[in-house]
């Protein structure tokens, strides 16, 4: 008899009618003789309406008060999941974080978990309760409410399967797995049947939305092997593992990522000395601003240029702090360019595949797009290209590394 932790998100548990259909779920699974633990988030809408609610009485709302209501939303989703089990004659309690004793940091709106008391869901179990836990919330040691932050219920799935030492944790979701790429700019996009926690984790933080990330660095610190799977459709999901299989059909690549979240800022005509870099990124750290991409060109005349790219939303921030530093400096001109996008192929595989990324610039080549910057690292190989030209990029690098669904192929 295995144990599960199934996470239900924000669109399966939108209406009532939904809440019916997943306890029918959970009622079968439960007739399969595993234990459930099943953690919902809010109804779909109602964390956005809840913290609209909060910005009609100030901007900045407390953020203490504002854990205090937006956990509320999981609050009416978990009372309905077990009124609609114990309806269909399946034993079941619900629990806030509280209740449970889902002990969090005091960080209000964005809490990390310390700790998780096990001790009533496991006496639920045991007298052959189903347990609905809700997400993305907490407690601190003072008493006081906390969540986790947005799409914090993931985490809560993930840490209470660990905490649980349970046999995996389900994610419920509107889509039915994990995909090579986005299946809106590549209808040839496959599932995945398996992907490691490396590589999710790759594809969520560059721009890949299926999970939250913080849940996949806790499923992947813990190894709880995580599913992602459709609510309301039959299907294998995807896996997501510390798996490594060494096998001969392994593809060099997993999937191809991408986002338009990021702009591009250059200092020219910097003098090429020691310090110069940190001049340049100290105060942009120091305002707080996150730098992704750097690369620094090769001097000429004992000058060089600078080129960084940060988050869209902190392009104008990082451009003034830049044109002061460029009058300290004495540098020539700061030039910046927001339409720019970053597409990455990232694969476990390309480890031991020399050539991986001539092969991801000769499809580039082919399709005259020019590469602005290129990163590598050990799993990934990232480049920045004109924001016009990323869906063409995205199917010419799905196809050239041969991810295209064979029912499609040939076009
Ligand atoms: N209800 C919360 C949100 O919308 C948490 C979640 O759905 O995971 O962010
Ligand atoms: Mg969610």
């Amino acid at each position: 008899m295995a144990l599960i932790v199934q996470k239900f998100g924000g669109t399966s548990v939108g209406t009532v009618e939904r809440i019916e259909q997943v306890a029918e779920k959970v009622k079968k699974f439960r007739e399969g003789g595993d234990d459930i633990v099943v953690v919902v988030s809010a109804m779909s809408g109602e964390t956005n309406r809840l913290i609209d609610l909060a910005k009609q009485i100030s901007d900045t709302p407390v953020p203490r008060e504002l854990d205090v209501m937006v956990s509320t939303g999981e609050q009416v989703t978990i009372a309905l999941l077990a009124m609609a089990l114990i309806k269909r004659g399946v034993p079941a309690v619900s629990y806030t974080g509280n209740q449970v004793r889902i002990l969090t940091d005091s960080s209000h709106n964005k809490a990390r978990i310390l700790q998780i008391d096990d001790q009533k869901i496991r006496t639920d179990l045991k007298a052959g309760r189903v347990v609905v836990v809700a997400g993305f919330q907490g407690v601190d040691e003072h008493g006081n409410i906390t969540t986790l932050g947005r799409g914090g219920s993931d985490t809560t799935g993930v840490a209470l399967a660990a905490a649980l030492k349970a046999d995996e944790c389900q994610i419920y979701t509107d889509v039915d797995g994990v995909y090579t790429t986005d299946p809106r700019v590549v209808p040839q996009a496959q599932r995945l049947d398996k992907i490691t926690f490396e590589e999710m984790l790759e594809m969520a933080s560059l721009g890949s939305k299926v999970l939250q990330i913080r849940s996949v660095e806790f499923a992947g610190k813990y190894n709880v092997p995580l599913r992602v799977l459709h609510s309301f459709q039959e299907g294998p999901g995807t896996l997501i593992t510390l798996d490594e299989e060494e096998s001969m059909e392994q593809p060099i690549i997993s999937g191809i990522a991408f986002n338009r979240d990021e702009a591009k800022l250059t200092i020219r005509g910097v003098p090429d000395i020691p310090g110069v870099a940190f001049k340049i990124l100290g105060p942009i750290s120091a305002a707080n601003i996150e730098v992704d991409m750097i690369v620094q060109n090769v001097a000429h005349d004992n000058t060089t240029d600078f080129t960084f790219t940060v988050h869209r939303n902190d392009y104008q921030a990082a451009q003034r702090v830049l044109e002061q530093t460029a009058s300290e400096l004495g540098a020539r001109e700061v030039i910046g360019d927001t339409k720019i996008a970053k597409v990455s192929i990232v694969g476990v595989g390309m480890r031991s595949h020399a050539g991986v990324a001539s092969r991801m610039f000769e499809a580039l080549a082919k399709e005259t797009i020019n590469i602005q910057m290129i990163s590598t690292s050990e799993i990934k190989v990232s480049v920045v290209i004109e924001e016009k030209y990323l869906e063409l990029a995205v199917r010419a690098l799905h196809t050239a590394f041969e991810l295209d669904a064979p029912n499609h192929q040939g076009e």
